[in-house]
């Protein structure tokens, strides 16, 4: 019997009182499963700013797990980019997730701020000169849409890396041997630094498969085949539960011991998947709440 994962979870701000409650209701579920670390999102073209500020310093505050914020370059000057992380140190939030980020809805392409940061690599940097922070980035096992090839993305985690991340953490995807892929061509590279494969338990096919034509994510056919018949058998969540098991399952026997969780601030299929893995809930939940 291997031994179960380390796992971590990634949430993202409530935007009103109700997503609040699923929130809390999501961490209720999640932090008695220990994760090494939990993060928030910062929402696309930096409109969730002061929600995930707010968000991160709370769950620091009252769940006894380490948090790490996303930060992204979108639509800041470097200097309020840097007071957002400077604040975050003073509460004692010390990881940062450190992105490029997406453009606004419809804007396209990213355009950097006029005296913002111009890249991942130039946000990285900075943050990194501080001192003060663990820093974990992206990393793209099927090529990011603005990468020629695979390659292009191995070769810009290693300038992520070199410029002062500690860690990376992937985008979703759907067969092992893609992660595994990629791991080679970064140890090729002379990449040590760890890569925790990301996880997508899949909640909606329809809503996934959308997100995944955006992101650059190979949908292999047989995917479509088996979610085609689950739906139409009322066995969506059965077979993403299943799926999602054999996903974590094939990359633990390949050697990884980590694994982060993309949640949607929905816990149930992450909670079983876990499950299935060996991970249980290892604190009472009055004693994380
Ligand atoms: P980068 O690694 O900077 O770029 C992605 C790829 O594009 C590179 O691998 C490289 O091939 C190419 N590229 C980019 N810039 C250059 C350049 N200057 N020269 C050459 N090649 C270049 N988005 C949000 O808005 N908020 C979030 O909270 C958020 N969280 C995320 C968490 C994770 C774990 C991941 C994987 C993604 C997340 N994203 C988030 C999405 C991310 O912002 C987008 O994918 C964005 O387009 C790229 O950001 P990055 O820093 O990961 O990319």
């Amino acid at each position: 019997m291997t031994r179960p994962p380390r796992v971590s979870f990634e949430f993202f701000p409530p935007k009103s009182i109700e997503a609040s409650f699923r929130l809390w209701e999501t961490l209720g579920v999640l932090a008695p499963l220990a994760p090494e670390f939990v993060s928030v999102t910062y929402g696309a073209g930096g409109t969730t700013r002061t929600l995930t500020h707010d968000a991160v310093k709370t769950i620091h505050a009252n769940y006894g797990v380490q948090v790490a914020a996303h930060l992204t370059c979108v639509d800041a000057t470097r200097a309020e980019t840097l007071a957002i992380a400077e604040s975050y140190a003073a509460a004692g939030v010390t990881q940062i997730v450190a992105l490029r980020g997406d453009p606004p809805k419809g804007q396209g392409r990213f355009t950097p701020h006029p005296d913002g940061f111009a890249d991942s690599i130039a946000l990285i940097a900075a943050l990194a000169e501080t001192g003060k922070f663990h820093l974990r980035v992206g990393a793209y096992p099927d090529p990011h849409p603005e990468a020629g090839s695979m390659q292009d993305c191995v070769d810009y985690l290693k300038r992520k890396i070199d410029a002062g991340a500690s860690s990376a953490i992937t985008q979703f995807f759907f067969e092992a041997e893609t992660f595994f892929r990629f791991r080679d061509a970064c140890a090729a590279a002379g990449i040590h630094a760890p890569i925790i494969p990301g996880i997508l338990p899949i909640n909606s096919w329809t809503g996934v498969r959308k997100f995944a034509q955006s992101c650059g994510t190979a949908i292999p056919a047989w995917l479509d085949e088996a979610y085609d018949k689950a739906i139409r058998d009322g066995r969506e969540q059965l077979l993403s539960t299943a799926l999602a098991t054999e996903l974590c399952t094939d990359l633990i026997a390949g050697g990884v011991e980590d694994l982060h969780f993309y949640t949607l601030n929905a816990p149930d299929l992450t909670r079983d998947v876990c499950a299935a893995l060996g991970v249980m809930p290892k604190v009472a939940l009055s004693e994380v709440a």
